[in-house]
């Protein structure tokens, strides 16, 4: 007889967004007239921008002629895309990455959950606390993670590293005394890290990330680097990927997406980082295990989706995708400085378009959520939903109109 996987039947019956998104329908259904604005959200709103646009157009109008008809795109991603990449995100930073060590994928969720799977299930994973609820998740359908600890909203073999106001949001290393440890002090194999992190809006700046990738590199570690919102930073001392840190060739993979940048969330593309010197202590490079994961269940990005991503790198495309993450990032600063000039404490919105807000009157997450739902008929994220630390937070984006933002901040200020 069949039997489910007990590692999957371990999660939570539901995904934070979709509790979010139920509790929404919820209400919506009982308060029909309610002109709810939704900044929970982590999805662009801006259409494509127009030098993306025509290089779909272009690259569709090919596949109505037998000579430049595509089939199966390679495995690992057309040469054009990955040159591309290579060279505008890593080397015209002084990054030494060949355009072969990019693998071409279909966004940064997928590769970011699949990771793992080139990893031994004993090893142990670290994770900012809070944080992308799919680092953790994807570990526990692996088997990897132990026991779920209702209590603490812990798992049991799990290292949180919880980013909290004392820190700044940036998380202390493993072995400090400020990391919950899984018992018996074991170190992390591998380490996410996402920055700028999703939700708390922080980056790391690149002395401490140069940290990190030391004591990787000193430890044996890993770090799995998501850098989802690259686009987003406006500090000069924040790195936009690891490899600007010495090192980082030896212990880290990178996970990028076209999602935040160029509004691909619907087109769907990314790309994973594995530099051929990164190896386990047995030397047995990653570089080779992802690209057999890659051939045997992934058939490739599609040829027009490559196209349309190639041409976020034309001058026009670098231009247009600037100007729409500027946009982003207005509203962010609008948002926050609302928010703050209302007496509200919040984080971020300076190098990612989230803003981490602290709960007033020490409500919990969920509460903040009920009451500006029901009061202010605006929807946010519970900062809880990404991990313990999150607890007493709450997150709204900048990725609404300009206008529902003002609506929402109007509304929360006469509550
Ligand atoms: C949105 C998001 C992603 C998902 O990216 P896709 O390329 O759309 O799959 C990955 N990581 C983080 C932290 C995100 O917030």
């Amino acid at each position: 007889m069949f039997e489910a996987n007990s590692d999957n039947l371990k999660l939570p019956g539901s995904y934070l967004f979709s509790t979010v998104a139920k509790k929404t329908r919820a209400y919506q259904s009982e308060h029909p007239d309610a002109q709810l604005i939704r900044m929970g959200i982590g999805d662009v709103t801006q259409p494509l921008p127009p030098a993306v646009i025509e290089a779909l157009h272009k690259a569709v109008d090919e596949q109505a002629n037998g000579a430049t008809f595509r089939g199966y795109a390679p495995d690992l991603g057309y040469d054009f895309l990955r040159a591309a990449i290579a060279q505008n995100d890593y080397r015209a930073r002084g990054c030494d990455i060949a355009d072969d060590e990019i693998f071409v994928s279909d966004g940064a969720k997928s590769d970011s959950g699949n990771i793992q799977e080139i990893f031994e299930k004993d090893n142990v994973i670290a994770v900012c606390d809070p944080v992308y609820p799919v680092y953790v998740d994807s570990n526990v359908m692996a088997g990897r993670t132990g026991e779920y600890d209702k209590e603490t909203g812990r798992w049991s073999n799990v290292i949180y590293m919880p980013c909290t106001e004392e820190n700044g949001f940036a998380p202390d290393l493993p072995g400090t005394g400020k990391t919950k440890e899984v018992s018996g002090d074991r170190k992390p194999d591998l380490i996410y890290i996402c920055s700028p992190n999703n939700p708390t809006g922080a980056a790391l700046t690149k002395a401490q990330l140069q940290k990190w990738v030391d004591y990787a590199n000193a430890n044996g570690a890993v770090i799995i680097f998501d850098s989802a919102y690259e686009s987003y930073i406006t500090e000069e001392d924040v790195p936009h990927t690891i490899y600007e840190c010495e090192g980082a060739r030896t212990c880290a993979i990178e996970i990028r997406s076209f999602s935040k940048n160029a509004g691909f969330t619907g087109l769907r593309l990314g790309a994973t980082i594995i530099p051929k010197d990164l190896k386990d202590h047995n030397g047995n490079a990653l570089y080779g295990l992802w690209a057999r994961r890659h051939g045997t269940k992934y058939n490739g990005a599609p040829y027009i989706v490559q196209r349309a991503g190639e041409a976020i790198y034309s001058d026009a495309g670098k231009a247009q995708v600037k100007e729409m993450v500027s946009r982003y990032m207005s509203n962010a600063k609008f948002i926050k400085e609302s928010l703050q000039s209302m007496g509200y404490t919040a984080y971020g919105g300076v190098n990612s378009p989230y803003i981490w807000l602290k709960t007033p009157n020490g409500m919990t997450s969920w509460e903040f959520f009920d009451y500006l739902l029901d009061k202010a008929n605006v929807i946010g994220t519970p900062g809880s939903g990404f991990g313990p630390s999150g607890e007493h937070f709450f997150r709204l984006t900048s990725f609404g109109t300009v206008e529902n933002s003002r609506i929402a901040m109007d509304r929360i200020r006469a509550l």
